[in-house]
């Protein structure tokens, strides 16, 4: 079965006017997202976890166009996401739809619910107004909302609620794949574990495929297959989920999954703390992205960026400590 998305190459870089350059107006790079790919399966999750500036947000919203990316490729059922024009790209994204952290911020205060549910369906000249109304009473239904919410206003819901309500504006145009940034970090952790598993019974009822983006890896890990451990705009290490947690490669890794509670009983648990805080994609550092933090740093680690290497089956780490494995 091959990828339902394949993100290949992914590269988000921007000019900024460095101010702090001697040569007066010279343009200094931004690199959020550098060289990035990834495979997205039918009826999957891929996590994808990292610290806020690591590039996450952008790379989701790069795949959906919702910022232009620099160069690479998106292939989805044989189209290059990224070669589109605006028309194909409106129609395309009634199958890739993406949730926000804060769907309140994207909620019209001053429409009711139903009529924010309606919209996307017109956008894409979807029915007509009686099966409009039909399907948002339904998609209102899937997310755990009663029908009575159709004549409610934004501010009248609690930010759980509200996060159904963005799940069902992105469901209610039958998507493939929602990429979802941060869903749950806004919310109360019981609150949290609802819509996880909301999102996990959605997924199974109507075959979707998740990107789900977040900083919180014990998050990530009770919803995702795969996960993606991003650190200055790369993928440093991906694996299953399993994989991952029972035997991290990257240095960086390790020290994500040092601070979470209960791991895996083989992966010895000594709390790893870094030094100092991610550094700035503007001018990232040589070589190893990481190399600034890293426990380890070697020589070669500051002049050459490692390559992706495949360790175990599906098991891929950048790091030039594994370059003779
Ligand atoms: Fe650390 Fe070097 Fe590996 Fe980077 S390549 S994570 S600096 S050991
Ligand atoms: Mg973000």
């Amino acid at each position: 079965q091959p990828p339902l998305l394949e993100v290949n190459g992914l590269r988000k870089y921007y000019s900024v006017k460095g101010s702090l350059n001697i040569f007066a107006g010279a343009k200094e790079q931004v690199k959020a997202i550098d060289d990035v790919s990834l495979k997205l399966y039918e009826g999957e999750t891929f996590g994808l976890v990292g610290e806020s500036g690591c590039g996450k947000s952008t790379l989701g919203k790069s795949i959906l166009r919702l910022t232009e990316p620099t160069e690479g490729k998106a292939m989805y059922k044989n189209k290059d996401l990224f070669q589109l024009n605006s028309r194909e790209l409106v129609k395309v994204r009634k199958d890739l739809q993406m949730v926000f952290q804060d769907p309140y911020s994207s909620l019209n205060p001053r429409k009711r619910i139903g009529n924010i549910l309606e919209e996307p369906l017109a956008i894409h000249s979807i029915g007509n107004k009686k099966e409009r109304t039909d399907k948002v009473l339904e998609v209102l239904n899937k997310v755990g909302m009663g029908i009575d919410h159709y004549y409610r206003y934004p501010h009248e819901l609690s930010g759980g609620q509200m996060q159904r309500i963005g799940l069902a504006r992105a469901l209610v145009v039958n998507p493939k794949i929602i990429i979802s940034d941060e869903p749950v970090s806004a919310l109360d952790v019981s609150i949290q574990s609802q819509i996880i598993n909301l999102l996990r019974h959605l997924q199974q009822d109507l075959k979707l495929t998740y990107l789900f983006i977040a900083h919180d890896i014990s998050v990530v890990r009770f919803i995702s297959d795969k996960i993606g451990v991003m650190y200055l705009g790369k993928i440093v290490e991906e694996a299953s989920t399993d994989s991952l947690f029972e035997t991290p490669y990257h240095p960086y890794t390790k020290a994500l999954l040092s601070a979470v509670p209960n791991p895996k009983p083989r992966f010895k648990k000594e709390r790893i703390i870094l030094k100092g805080e991610i550094p700035s994609p503007l001018n990232p550092p040589s070589g190893c992205v990481f190399h600034t933090r890293c426990p380890y740093v070697m020589d070669i680690c500051k002049k050459e960026i490692p390559v992706n290497r495949e360790i175990t089956k599906n098991h891929y780490v950048a790091c030039h400590l594994f370059n003779d494995v």
